[in-house]
């Protein structure tokens, strides 16, 4: 009887022992370890067309290469090379200037350095910041694209947040005196002339917290040889134009386009003069790059190897003229209190 039970035992065991392996090994096992290793064997032959490729292209391979872990990649893009307009103008390229001995551009005046190709601009801008200065930053962003500003000192100080602005989107920010005079009036004399010039560069230089660079654009293009000979010593260079966009003169956007892609269709590349304090101009600018981006027109941005160092005696100068009187350092509540409500 025993051992009659003990068979019974021994051959249901053997029975679920062979169920259980037959079913392990077999019926769900079966749909899910075929794509594993599929998959795994895939991705072996991977690298040996890459070792094929020209060098030219090992850049590019090698970031696929590592791609297996995308995750820390996204990190290490610097935000600046966003640009969500896919057809933007951009910039085609960047150039840096060394500014020793105050080389000049614009070949209206200035016929030194000829460095810009064919179909090449650079678009610049005067007068500002003003509050026209923001639709100006919004189309030059809208294309990804790049100018250099030269502001008036008296109006960084009315606005210096505005010009924060313009530094924060990556333009290039020189100077166009403090006071908008005309360098070439016989009244100023050689003091007043280097004050226009400095002081418009420390006010800059106080908006932004920051140097600007020693790029500079005489009010109505009007320059002496002894104001030339001025920025050489100090290392600023001058910047005439080649383009006059006379857009302080247009009596509507439509003709400041119409300035610009008639003298630039006809000169084939050069230096843009602008003004972000005209109206006309911030409404233009949005069609304006279209047009220079359908004419086949390439953006370079010009930026200065380093920076210009202020003089003190005018940085010193400005804070003067801004102190407010030492009242100030009142509390409120000893100057003002409220007495009825
Ligand atoms: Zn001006």
């Amino acid at each position: 009887m025993r051992n009659a039970l003990g068979l019974m035992l021994a051959s249901v065991v053997t029975a679920v022992l062979i169920t259980g392996v037959w079913c392990w090994t077999s019926a769900p096992r079966a749909d899910a370890a075929p794509p594993q290793t599929v998959a795994a064997r895939k991705a072996e032959p991977l690298p040996a067309p890459a070792a094929k490729l020209a060098p030219k292209d090992d850049v590019d391979i090698t970031a696929s290469l590592t791609k297996p872990a995308p995750a820390p990649v996204p990190a290490a893009q610097p935000a600046k090379s966003a640009c969500a307009n896919p057809d933007a103008l951009g910039v085609s390229r960047t150039v840096v200037i060394d500014t020793t001995g105050g080389p000049g551009f614009g070949f209206l005046q200035y016929k030194q350095f000829d460095f810009l190709t064919d179909k090449e601009v650079v678009l610049t801008f005067d007068d500002g910041p003003w509050p026209t200065t923001p639709a100006v930053l919004k189309a030059l962003s809208d294309e990804c694209t790049k100018g250099v500003f030269f502001p008036v000192g008296k109006h960084t100080t009315y606005h210096p947040e505005i010009l924060r602005q313009v530094a924060a989107a990556g333009h290039t920010v020189g100077s166009h005196t403090w006071s908008h005079t005309h360098l070439d009036s016989k009244k100023l004399t050689e003091q007043q002339v280097r004050e226009e010039i400095e002081k418009g560069f420390s006010a800059v230089k106080m908006a932004l917290g920051a140097a600007p660079a020693p790029f500079f654009r005489f009010p109505a293009l009007a320059h002496t040889q002894a104001s030339r000979d001025y920025l050489g010593t100090r290392n600023i260079a001058m910047f005439s134009c080649d383009v006059d966009s006379n857009d302080f003169k247009s009596s509507s956007p439509d003709q400041v386009i119409q300035n610009v892609m008639t003298k630039l269709d006809k000169q084939g590349k050069g230096v843009i003069l602008m003004h972000d304090l005209q109206k006309h101009t911030a409404i233009a600018l949005p069609t304006l790059l279209r047009r220079l981006k359908a004419g086949g027109y390439k953006v370079v941005q010009m930026k200065a190897k380093e920076q210009l160092e202020t003089l003190p005696e005018y940085d010193a100068m400005l804070v003067k003229d801004q102190k407010v009187p030492a009242v100030a350092s009142r509390p409120i509540s000893s100057v003002v209190q409220t007495v009825s409500q």
